[in-house]
């Protein structure tokens, strides 16, 4: 039988620890283990935004481990391209948290990284990641502008360098998701789904979910995660090619969902995906994350104007543009263009901004 566990609520600090009590994952583990707490802090947002892992979870988790006499534990994570971890550390609040526990934060973006081959994909992942014995996994169960949902398996996605991120978006990111998770191994998986936003993995619209979840199987996590953001887990590419190689295994009758308060509880909570029917005006080609969500933020507020429906050209963002003559672009990759924005990748606002006086001109 494969089993989620799930604590609903809205105090993720005792949540958490009542998931670890229940469960006692690291139960007959060697206590010398170094142990590396991977959260999600893809950007400077505190957690209430909906964009970052709640910090009290992983206090929860680092105080389990000190009770429990493990004592070797390290924070790691590296930011989106165009964000700083060490900022994300400190606004999300893992900075105070580092000190009062005496946890180390580990910034991936300065790191070294090693070459993993996986069916002739050679990828490059973090030094770090393969110096600990066990890998705690802390994503958020979010929505994603481009893969629809991340939660344990994207999560990975941060343990990679800049340079491989930039690259996974011109592979199509679902398949080298998948095959990352193919090269790491995640021991535990602890979910945050008190106020995500559903929609957008830059936050700023949480919904009120109020739950988190303990697995050990990605695949299943993801497909749970799927489901309560309003698609079907085979929506969602790179979970069933994580499933194909065997990673994990999707949500099935044989699954077990036990909510550790009420046992006996069937949740049926399921959120309605928004129509993006503005994004139709993009062409996107290979963008990163921060840039594909930055401008699909913008376009979301100039929506709400009615502003989006005045462009006659195509918005073109990604790095497939590198070199390419187009008319209007989004991002230095752009640069060619006869009109684009410089950044990479370019602020919310400023393209805001910026296409707000393209839309005048096109008037
Ligand atoms: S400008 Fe190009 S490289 Fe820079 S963030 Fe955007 S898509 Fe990525």
């Amino acid at each position: 039988m494969d089993k989620l566990y799930i604590a609903t609520g809205q105090d993720p600090l005792r949540m958490t620890l009542d998931l670890l009590n229940n469960v006692h994952p690291l139960k007959g583990k060697d206590k010398d283990i170094k142990i590396g707490i991977k959260p999600n802090l893809v950007c400077a947002s505190p957690a209430s935004q909906g964009a970052t892992t709640h910090p009290e979870i992983v206090e929860g988790i680092i105080i389990y481990l000190q009770q429990n006499g493990f004592k070797n534990i390290r924070i790691i994570e590296g930011a989106w391209v165009g964000d700083n971890t060490k900022r994300a550390f400190k606004v999300c609040g893992y900075e105070d948290l580092s000190k009062r526990y005496n946890v180390p934060l580990v910034d991936l973006k300065d790191d070294s990284w090693v070459t993993r081959s996986y069916k002739g994909l050679d990828l490059k992942v973090c030094k770090t990641v393969f110096d600990i014995d066990y890998l705690i996994n802390v994503p958020l169960i979010k929505g994603h502008c481009q893969t629809g949902i991340t939660c344990a398996l994207k999560n990975l996605k941060g343990l990679i360098p800049d340079s491989e991120k930039r690259r996974f978006h011109t592979m199509g990111l679902h398949k080298p998701i998948a095959w990352l998770n193919a090269v790491i191994k995640q021991d535990l998986i602890i979910a945050d789904g008190i106020c995500p936003d559903p929609y957008f993995e830059e936050g700023g619209r949480p919904a009120n979910l109020n739950r988190i979840l303990l697995g050990f199987d990605p695949v299943l996590m993801d497909c749970y995660a799927a489901h309560i953001l309003g698609y079907k887990p085979e929506d969602i590419k790179y979970i069933k090619l994580a499933q194909d190689e065997g990673i994990g295994r999707p949500l099935s009758d044989n699954t077990r969902i036990i909510n550790i308060y009420e046992p006996d509880h069937q949740d049926d909570t399921r959120i309605i995906q928004k129509d993006k029917k503005y994004l139709k005006i993009v062409d996107e080609a290979d963008a990163c994350s921060a840039c594909y969500s930055n401008l699909a933020s913008a376009l979301e507020q100039l929506n709400s104007m009615g502003i989006t429906e005045k462009f006659a050209d195509q918005i073109c963002i990604g790095q497939a543009y590198r070199g390419y003559k187009g008319v209007l672009g989004i991002g230095n990759c752009t640069s060619s263009f006869k009109i684009y924005l410089p950044g990479c990748p370019p602020k919310t606002e400023d393209i805001i901004k910026f296409l707000k006086e393209q839309s005048n001109d096109q008037t």
